[in-house]
């Protein structure tokens, strides 16, 4: 049986048509699921008996489950038990500008990011849909608000769960529900440049963030293991030509290790690799963890390092820290049982 949050709007008029119903059924439905948050079949009072059965016989309604959450000042950390017992977890900010959550997409990740705790767990599954849905769905129920920003950039690469992914993209931005902006939403890759090729035909307006973390290959190689995959000037190439087709400003996220990539002359050949790019570049202190070797560049090195970027006339900004203290910000997730 699928589970109704899979459904994106389109799926749902094709499924009431296949049953000889009315095609505006979809928008009823929509309507309760996603701007009345209904989710009893039997609540929902302007639908029919019969279609009521069939929903009944051909979709679950079932919930993943908050298993525990943690705050740190304007940061909540939620994590969830699925419906298999597997665990995944989000982040909840709240800025000037509004309410973000970041998302997990799969269960780990198999892409191996040395610096990463999240990627400490191989990947196990692919999230559905609903998994990645209910995950807004559920914090904006148990805190009352409205989330206004999403960023897929949890656990997992989102490219290598594409298909679920854009399908909860497309539930979120749809008008006749939640109807989030496309511009409101920013998706993160370490740089598959197959699902960048997919995401600029499907997705033009919804912002796209590359993690990039080395200037050349031969950093990236050591940090990054797809980066022996897809190299460097590839995902360059690509990304141009995701700018030209999209006319959209990229950003590249530049996680500041001590020792391996924050070099002045590695700040010199970054600003070298991005010249002429519309892009914004992010500075991110690296958040350490018991597990993992890497150490944080010093603050200093952080500003020189900015300095060089800035002074070659490109956007760039050191990211504001969230969440260290309960490992909720980049990098730090992860769903291991003793988080329990
Ligand atoms: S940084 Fe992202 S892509 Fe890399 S291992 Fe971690 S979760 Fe996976």
């Amino acid at each position: 049986m699928k589970n109704i949050f899979n459904e994106t709007y389109d799926a749902l008029e094709d499924y009431f048509i296949s049953i000889n119903d009315k095609k505006y059924r979809a928008t009823q439905l929509y309507d309760f699921l996603y701007k009345k948050r209904i989710y009893t079949i039997d609540n929902m009072n302007n639908i029919p008996k019969n279609t009521k059965e069939m929903l009944k016989k051909d979709f679950s309604f079932n919930f993943i489950k908050i298993e525990k959450k943690q705050t740190d000042e304007n940061v909540k950390k939620y994590l969830f038990r699925l419906l298999d017992d597997s665990l995944i977890e989000s982040v909840l900010m709240y800025h000037d500008y509004g309410i973000s959550l970041c998302v997990s997409s799969q269960v780990g990740c198999n892409m191996g990011c040395k610096f990463c705790e999240s990627g400490r767990l191989k990947k196990v599954r692919n999230l559905e849909t609903y998994e990645i849905l209910e995950q807004v769905l559920l914090i904006e129920k148990d805190l009352n608000i409205k989330i206004t920003h999403i960023v897929i950039m949890g656990i997992g690469e989102p490219f290598d769960n594409y298909d679920n992914v854009m399908n909860f993209i497309r539930i979120i931005t749809s008008n006749k529900g939640i109807d989030m902006g496309s511009r409101h939403i920013t998706i993160s890759t370490c740089g598959l440049i197959p699902g960048i090729k997919r995401f600029m035909n499907d997705f033009s307006q919804v912002n796209l963030a590359i993690s990039l973390h080395a200037p050349n290959d031969k950093i990236r190689n050591k940090i990054m293991p797809i980066s022996k995959v897809y190299k460097l000037n590839e995902l360059i190439k690509v990304v141009k030509e995701y700018i030209n087709k999209t006319n959209r400003r990229v950003t590249f996220e530049y996680v500041m290790l001590e020792n391996t990539n924050d070099s002045l002359e590695c700040a010199k050949e970054l600003a070298n690799l991005l010249k002429g790019i519309n892009c914004y570049v992010n500075l991110i202190p690296y958040n350490e963890t018991e597990n993992i070797e890497f150490k944080r560049s010093k603050k200093n090195r952080i500003l020189e390092f900015y300095d060089i970027i800035k002074k070659n006339g490109m956007n760039v900004t050191i990211r504001k820290e969230f969440g260290t203290n309960i490992s909720a910000a980049c990098g730090q997730l992860r769903t291991k049982r003793e988080d329990l």
